[in-house]
This record gives structure tokens, C-alpha cells and sequence, in this order.
């Protein structure tokens, strides 16, 4: 743990800690005049979200303010990418235990960055799904937490059984989705700190731009919208035993062709379903360590054939074009490495 000293004696940082959220615990520390200039530096420079890319501008005079270094100030709040960042309204995934171990701690609940994207559902600390709350604020949403949603059972159980303990039991399908999806963040935030794409030994020639294109394609595939009772239950509402009228419900006429019902705002769906989302979308992605939970799992589904899982999330519900055939459209957009790396995505 750094001392308060290597802070330029300020208030430290919780890991991951957004950089909004160490500004506003700085605000009610005994020695706020820092953060108050810091807050007014932002206001002064119309900067609408403190989380977003700064520019160099911006974090020198922040520095300064702070009277803390640029560079200090860059390598504290590093910022996972952007890719399906939630606008600062929508950010409102926590997680519950994080928030209670903050309480636990004796300082005010507090942000994590990586909480604000819509691909991080796992909370890597305590293995649980991010929950979505009313609320943008960490101190708010705890107190609705303590007041009406009181998961101290968990608390004091499940949440802090080691990996080896929940696999001494047999894992549910949720268990292994989410174990999934986990695996699915850990690879996706490698790529990013290391600027290239690998999958299992295979580094591909394409940059991560290039592969976050491809994954919104087959995310918009995944999370795509229903009709009921025209359209057979997703495969998601099967693996995760909900009923069939979630957030991939919609009341459009199936005429309305495939592009109306694909899923562009990932945001939308509910945290479970998002969760399974991107579980899924390590699979079809052949990621190593998704592949192998899911041929652990036993789950009864294609006979572990990852391809014919593929085809039917594609074809399971029928449009005029096809989902196969909006995405062959769309992979004359995707680099050659990709396309080629991928192939097995735009087979019939
Ligand atoms: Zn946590």
C-alpha cells in the first residue's frame, strides 16, 4: 500500500478507483481545498465527464491544482479503453460488496472505473455479477442496499468462497456463464494494455479497434430482440431458466426485416442477460479459457460444436434478410486479418 506521502499528502486512491469518485471523497476530507480547485478547474474548462479522455491540457492544469504531478495524476487514473463506455447518466452497474467492504473500511463508498463499461460484469474481486441500481452515486446507492436489499447472507457466505471451493460443488449454468464472462473481461483488458489481439497462441494481425468492430457485430446478433410467441425462447433465457419476457422482447412485426431487432445499445439489456451476452460472445470468439468452461460445464447444448451453436443464434429466429446475411454485409468492413481469422462466423 503507498503512504499518503507518495499522494503528494492527499487521499489515496482505492484501486480502479474512478477519478470522479476519488474527487468527490476528497471534497469531504478535512482538507478539501484541493479537490474543490480541482472541481472548479473541471467546471472552468466545460470538462462533462472528469472519467473521459482528458486532454493534456486539461490534466496539466488539474495537476496543478491538485498539486500533484501530470504524470502521477495519468498513471493513478488509467482508463480501460472506451469501447461501450456508458454515458455518465448510465452508470449505474456497482458492485454491492465492493460498496459494503468500502463501508467496512471507514471511508465513503466509492466508483470504479471499470464499473462504467458495459462489457465488465464480473466483479474480480468477489466473483459476483455487477448489480444495476437507481442511483449514480456510490454513497446513495449503498444506503438503498443497507435499507432495502440487505445481502449480508451473502455477505457472510457465498461471496467470499475461493474459486476452489464453489468448484469442490457442481457449478450452475450461471456459475459457468459467469466464469465466462469474467474470462471473456480478463482477455478483452489484456488486449487493451497491450494494444495487440491474441487468441489462445494465435496473435492476430488486426489492431483492437479491428476486433471491437467485429465483437459489436456479434454482440448485436446475441443480444438481438424477440417476437413472442413467433420466435422460438432465446438461448440465453434457456441457459439462464428466465421466463421469455426480458429485455429481449419486442413488439415489432417480424416484416420489419433483421437490421430493427438487433441489439446496437448493449446497455440495455438487463445485467444478467448482459452477463450471458458476453459469456457467449468468449465463445464464439474461441477464446481459450471460455471454451474449455464451457465444455466443463456439461451444459446440454450442440454437443459442445461451438459453429452449429453459432448458426443457430444466427438463424433461430427467422428475418428477411437473414442475421447470417446483414453480417456477411458487414464483415466487407472488417479487416482481412479478421475476416479471415473468423471465417467460421459466416458459414451457413
Ligand atoms: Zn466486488
Amino acid at each position: 500500500m503507498r503512504s499518503n506521502a507518495h499522494f503528494g499528502g492527499l487521499l489515496k486512491p482505492v484501486p480502479q478507483e474512478a477519478f470522479s469518485a476519488w474527487l468527490a471523497r476528497g471534497l469531504r476530507t478535512r482538507n478539501p481545498a484541493p479537490f474543490i480547485r480541482a472541481t472548479d478547474c473541471l467546471k472552468r474548462l466545460c470538462v462533462e465527464d472528469a472519467d473521459g479522455n482528458l486532454t493534456r491540457a486539461v490534466t496539466e492544469e488539474l495537476s496543478m491544482a491538485l498539486g500533484i504531478s501530470n504524470e502521477c495524476l495519468r498513471r493513478s487514473f488509467p482508463l480501460p479503453g472506451d469501447w461501450l463506455k456508458a454515458p455518465p447518466e448510465r452508470r449505474l452497474q456497482f458492485c454491492q460488496f465492493c460498496l459494503l467492504n468500502d463501508f467496512r473500511c471507514g471511508r465513503q463508498p466509492s466508483l470504479r472505473i471499470n464499473w462504467f463499461y458495459w462489457w465488465f460484469n464480473v466483479c474480480p474481486v468477489h466473483g459476483c455479477c455487477l448489480y444495476i441500481g437507481d442511483s449514480t452515486s456510490a454513497p446513495a446507492e449503498l444506503l438503498s442496499i443497507v435499507q432495502f436489499d440487505l445481502p449480508w447472507r451473502f455477505f457472510t457466505h457465498g461471496a467470499f468462497q475461493s474459486t476452489e471451493q464453489c468448484w469442490s460443488y457442481r457449478c450452475s449454468t450461471r456459475q459457468i456463464l459467469t466464469l465466462m464472462a469474467w474470462h471473456f473481461q480478463c482477455w478483452y483488458q489484456v488486449c487493451v494494455q497491450r494494444g495487440t489481439v491474441t487468441i489462445g497462441d494465435v496473435e492476430l494481425a488486426a489492431s483492437v479497434p479491428e476486433i471491437e468492430l467485429l465483437m459489436d457485430d456479434i454482440l448485436a446478433i446475441i443480444g438481438k430482440k424477440r417476437i413472442y410467441p413467433f420466435d422460438p425462447r432465446s438461448q440465453i433465457a434457456w441457459l439462464l431458466n428466465i421466463k421469455a419476457c426480458c429485455s429481449l422482447r419486442s413488439n415489432l412485426p417480424p416484416e420489419a426485416g433483421c437490421e430493427a431487432f438487433l441489439c446496437k445499445d448493449v446497455g440495455e439489456h438487463s445485467a444478467q442477460i448482459r452477463m450471458a451476452m458476453f459469456a457467449l460472445l468468449g465463445l464464439f470468439l474461441k477464446l481459450p479459457n471460455c471454451v474449455c468452461m464451457w465444455r466443463l460445464s456439461g451444459v446440454p447444448i450442440y454437443d459442445n460444436n461451438i459453429e452449429r451453436f453459432w448458426r443457430s443464434m444466427h438463424s433461430d429466429a427467422v428475418r428477411m434478410p437473414s442475421y447470417l446475411d446483414w453480417l456477411k454485409e458487414r464483415a466487407d468492413g472488417w479487416s482481412a486479418p479478421i475476416r479471415a481469422h473468423f471465417r467460421y462466423l459466416l458459414e451457413s
